[in-house]
């Protein structure tokens, strides 16, 4: 008997019938014998619907109300999903990311988690009742409801999980694991059965929408058991078949893993990039242009400096594409202290990314992917790797076109040897 968390995400719960489906095979893992508690999201598009009310009544709406607004959704479907147990004689019980307490800092809408108190959930669990939790919330110390992020449900089922000492983490989606790329940009995706934690932690942070990153981060840190699987299967397939399917996050690079240099290619379109042009290159300069955006929280990504002609250079820079405008301001605003000549902003950039851990032992892969992207006549604007990532920075509308050139000329859609 094992103690599992599963995740449903948005599609999986997005509507009565699917989250009768959830119900059933919540029903069926129950019926073997297993503890199951169950995190879930909003139906799916309702996270969105309720930001785009808030838009409407406020522009830059007020972080802590936009929180307030947004956690409804996940105050729903567990209410739902709770009903759809009963149904089928499963005891249940819903609780909101407050009624756990849930714990988290005061950055609305992108809160972390602090703490999880999982004395109720262990109390339902010996009583035999599901706990249905809200994914996606929490509470501050305050008292203030808060938000994980867009994305963030995944990081409340792996939170659970870790507070629990759960024996595996089921991510629940509508896609039946972790693929070489988004099955949705290449149809020739290929599922991994296995992928390491390290290579699930590059493709989260570089745009990989599968797996929120700090849910990557938790189940590193707390060494919790992830899983990522269909919900769209027959919800009474076989429990043992179940158990094996999707994709596991691993730990080890064990000998029997699938042994691709390349394990997969994430993108991601929220970039932006800025250039700061004509800088006297002298000391402190990156601190002069870098330390005002990073004081006002905007996270900078790839940078650049070109060798310097008289004296003079050009620094150039990515941020989230949110934070486009903001950068751009507050450059505008120190321009004249630092002696920049001009400032010039491009928002319609991505970054494509190629992630491997084999990539350690094997040189030339950036060279490659340099010369794929030159035959397709695809500019590269900006490089960074890493041991076991590499990526670029391109023209936007080239994304989907690198991403497939990649992923044949790597070789991705074929299974390894
Ligand atoms: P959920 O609502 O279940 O959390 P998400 O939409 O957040 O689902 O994540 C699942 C989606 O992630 C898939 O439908 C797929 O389009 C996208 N995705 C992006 N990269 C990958 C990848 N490498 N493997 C699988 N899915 C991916
Ligand atoms: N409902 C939230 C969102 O759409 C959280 C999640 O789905 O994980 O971002
Ligand atoms: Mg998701």
């Amino acid at each position: 008997m094992a103690l599992i968390v599963q995740k449903y995400g948005g599609t999986s719960v997005g509507s009565p019938e699917r989250i009768k489906a959830v119900a059933r095979r919540v029903a069926k893992w129950r019926r073997a014998g297993h503890d199951v508690v169950l995190a879930v999201s909003a139906m799916s598009g309702e996270t969105n619907r309720l930001l785009g009310l808030a838009k409407e009544i406020q522009a830059q709406p007020d972080p802590r109300e936009l929180d307030v607004i947004a956690a409804t959704g996940e105050q729903v479907t567990i209410g739902l999903a709770s009903m759809a147990l009963m149904a089928l004689g499963v005891k249940a019980r819903s609780y909101t990311g407050a009624q756990v307490r849930v714990v988290t800092d005061s950055a609305f809408t992108k809160a972390r988690i602090l703490s999880i108190d999982e004395q109720r959930l262990r109390a339902d669990l010996a009583a035999g009742i599901v706990p249905v939790v809200a994914g996606f919330q929490g509470i501050d110390e305050a008292g203030n409801i808060t938000t994980l992020g867009r994305g963030g449900s995944d990081t409340t089922g792996v939170a659970l999980a870790a507070a629990l000492g759960a024996d595996e983490c089921q991510i629940f989606t509508d896609v039946d694991g972790v693929y070489t790329t988004d099955p949705r940009i290449e149809p020739d995706a290929r599922r991994l059965r296995t992928v390491t934690f390290e290579e699930m932690l590059e493709m989260a942070s570089l745009g990989s929408k599968v797996l929120q990153i700090r849910s990557v981060e938790f189940a590193g840190k707390y060494r919790v058991r992830l899983r990522v699987l269909s919900s769209l299967t027959d919800p009474d397939i076989p429990i043992e078949v179940e158990a094996q399917s999707g994709t596991l996050i691993t730990f080890e690079e064990d000998d029997n893993m699938e042994q691709a240099i390349i394990s997969g290619i994430a993108f991601s379109r929220d970039e932006a990039k800025l250039t700061v042009m004509g800088v006297p290159d002298r000391p402190g300069i990156a601190y002069a242009i870098l330390g005002p955006v990073g004081d006002a929280n905007i996270d900078v990504d790839m940078i650049i400096q070109n060798a310097s002609v008289e004296g003079l250079t050009d620094f150039s820079f990515t941020v989230p594409r949110n934070d486009y405008a903001r950068a751009l301001g507050i450059l505008e605003s120190v321009k004249q202290h630092i002696g920049a000549r001009a400032i010039v902003g491009d928002n319609k950039i991505c970054k494509v990314s190629m992630v491997g851990v084999g990539m350690r032992s094997h040189v030339g892969i950036a060279s490659s992917m340099f010369r794929c992207l030159a035959e397709e006549g695809i500019n590269i604007q900006m490089i960074s790797t890493s041991e076991i990532k590499i990526s670029v920075v391109v023209d936007e509308k080239y994304m989907e076109l690198a991403v497939r050139v990649l992923h044949k000329a790597f070789d991705l859609d074929q299974t390894p040897a």
